[in-house]
């Protein structure tokens, strides 16, 4: 048997790493974990349960009452919090506004990585995982560690495809901007390119041609020397 292969994706939003990271792991028949769906889900919990998102105490204090199970397939990632189906109000533009806040209290972020390297303990033939911090610190020794990035206009208008046109093309980008200053600017594990990971500017590439790039990267390290 070959060893589990873990592959880490990193990068600001909108550079296209969850449909690439989808992709990849279902190539490679690896399992796939959407560490952002995480931060959200726990995120969605403490709005729906009255905690101020902006009061770091306050979530540090709840960080270890929500349940927060997510599934691996790459056809079919889900997230449950508590026993309830997630996936859709983790989207809301309320709990995108306050993600970075709750993400950057350090006993969210214990909990999570405790979470994420479970997943990756459980892959049996290793697994994708894409976030922000996975190559500097989730998994430091990731077989393989990607940094996707994208001019800023490229991003917004990516994501404002995919929001349906619901705000525009310039406030897409004002609030990518804003959301990825925050999750730089953090204390504890900030979005950052690990020293050996490779960077992939997607901006003018197409989806197949980076996972392609990917896949060959990963499959060169898997091969018997
Ligand atoms: O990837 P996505 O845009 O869904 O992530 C939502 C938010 O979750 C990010 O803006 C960031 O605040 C947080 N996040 C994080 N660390 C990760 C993944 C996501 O802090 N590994």
């Amino acid at each position: 048997m070959e060893n589990p292969v873990i592959v880490a994706i990193d990068g600001p939003s909108g550079t296209g790493k969850s449909s690439t990271s989808k992709a990849v792991a279902a190539k490679l028949g690896l399992s796939y974990l959407d560490t952002g769906a995480q931060y959200r889900a726990i995120t969605w919990w403490m709005l729906n349960n009255g905690i101020d998102v902006d009061d770091p105490v306050a979530v540090a204090d709840s960080a270890g009452k929500p349940s927060i199970v997510s599934g691996s397939d790459p056809a079919n990632p889900t997230i449950t919090v508590d026993g309830v189906d997630a996936s859709a109000p983790i989207r809301t533009q309320e709990v995108t506004a306050a993600v970075s806040a709750v993400s950057a209290v350090p006993e969210v972020r214990t909990r999570m990585v405790e979470l994420q390297r479970a997943a990756g303990a459980a892959a049996p033939a290793g697994i994708v995982v894409e976030g922000r911090d996975i190559g500097t610190t989730v998994f430091p020794a990731a077989t393989v560690k990607i940094f996707l990035t994208a001019s800023a206009e490229a991003r917004a208008a990516r994501r404002s495809g995919e929001l349906k046109g619901a705000l525009s093309v310039a406030d897409t980008q004002a609030a990518l901007v804003k959301r990825d200053a925050a999750d730089s600017g953090r204390t504890t594990s900030p979005l950052a390119m690990a020293a050996d990971a490779v960077e992939v500017d997607t901006t003018d590439l197409t989806l197949e041609q980076v996972i392609e790039c990917i896949v060959t990267l990963v499959e060169e390290k898997r091969a018997p020397r």
